[in-house]
């Protein structure tokens, strides 16, 4: 274990002295603040720089899985919860049930707000509203020009990663999510796999307390948000739903993992390429990515089962998201062949989970 950090700071010019950290990360998103709670339990000196002025708002579903998440949260964090999944195609409609929870959904305002109050409990400094805009291997300078040295960098700053730019490693498999917030009550948790409509992904309605997350998610972006767009809301008007003011939101997730762990500089989360290329699951490999790399730089470096398992599952993905897109009419087969194996009880819904 190392010994308590105590904060250092060296003189750059006449007058002018640059704070040292034992670790910076850049991004307060899940994996971000994951990591930095860890190692300021471990009276670790933490910086998290953070671009927006509130943590927490991401375009997101907030889907978390019962493997994963769900019994990691607290009960207040859980909107709501699903014994059921619905699970729709071109051909086939069918419902798959367990006793426990598969799914529940969560806001993500109101996460990153309980990770947020934990990690200023720890001691951990979080400055909002100061996006990094440059980078080199020993400091990171701000938009508003203050500049923090580093004696370890964290890259938890989500799918286009100034880390990652920084580190050379390109993103080339970064799928598309769009999707509205919508009012109303909704209980259904539904899920629509059909390329014709939704290429090489599928739209969800994830029910909320007070509204539902309606999108869709496609693993490459050929489609563009536009025509994407235009399929989406053709599916919507189909199940009857009136979108009324919800204004649409679209995000990039990154599935093109090339290792966390680069020297001096991790990257965890999205930042990593993490997320599943075939769910777009990635809040739980964020934290514990984020939780693993935190327990690298306090030496304890055997504990990475966790994430081994989900890169395993990760690249699993991969491949089958890779096969699938190869053409459309193998992908609609894959899916129904996916579906009918769920009927039958020859897959598991758990199969498509990150934990
Ligand atoms: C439409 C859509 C739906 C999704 N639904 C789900 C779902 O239901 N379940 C699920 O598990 N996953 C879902 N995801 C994926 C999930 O949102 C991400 O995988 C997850 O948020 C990754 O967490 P992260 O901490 O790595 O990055 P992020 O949550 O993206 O956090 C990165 C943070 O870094 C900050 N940042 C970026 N650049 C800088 C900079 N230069 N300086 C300072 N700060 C910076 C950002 O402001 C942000 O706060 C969805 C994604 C999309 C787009």
């Amino acid at each position: 274990m190392p010994t308590a950090c105590r904060l250092e700071q060296v003189k750059i010019k006449q007058n002018k002295f640059v704070k040292i950290f034992h670790t910076i990360i850049i991004g307060a998103g899940p994996g971000g603040l994951a990591c930095a709670g860890k190692l300021a339990e471990n009276n670790i000196d933490v910086l998290v720089l953070e671009r927006k002025a509130r943590v927490g708002p991401k375009v997101c579903a907030g889907g978390i899985t019962w493997s994963g998440l769900v019994q990691r949260f607290p009960a207040e964090l859980i909107e709501k919860s699903f014994h059921h999944q619905h699970i729709h195609s071109a051909w086939q409609q069918t419902v798959i049930s367990c006793q426990e929870p598969m799914i529940a959904t969560i806001n993500r305002e109101k996460l990153g707000q309980w990770m947020l109050d934990k990690v200023r409990r720890a001691g951990v400094t979080v400055l909002t509203s100061t996006p990094v805009k440059n980078i080199t291997k020993q400091e990171v300078t701000t938009v508003d020009g203050a500049t923090y040295r580093f004696h370890h960098l964290v890259g938890a700053d989500g799918s286009s990663s100034i880390v990652r730019k920084f580190l050379g490693l390109p993103s080339e498999q970064r799928g598309l999510g769009i999707h509205y917030d919508v009012d109303g009550e909704f209980d259904q948790m539904i899920w629509h796999l059909d390329p014709d409509l939704f290429d090489y992904g599928y739209g969800w309605i994830f029910p909320h307390k007070t509204g539902a997350s309606i999108g869709a998610y496609i693993y490459k972006n050929d489609t563009g948000p536009g025509l994407l767009k235009q399929k989406l809301d053709h599916w919507i008007k189909k199940h009857g739903i009136n979108t009324g003011s919800a204004r649409l939101r679209a995000g990039l997730i990154n599935s093109d993992f090339q290792g966390y762990c680069f020297g001096n500089m991790f990257l965890v989360g999205d930042a990593a390429g993490l997320a599943s290329g075939l769910t777009g699951e990635g809040i739980y490999p964020a934290i514990v990515s984020g939780e693993t790399v935190a327990s690298q730089l306090l030496g304890n470096g055997q504990k990475t089962d966790c994430l081994d398992s989900i890169i395993k599952k990760q690249r699993r993905h991969g491949r089958l998201i890779r096969l699938a897109s190869t053409n459309r009419l193998l992908s609609k087969l894959m899916m129904e062949t996916f579906i009918l194996g769920l009927r039958i009880g020859i897959f598991n819904f758990t199969d498509l989970e990150m934990a």
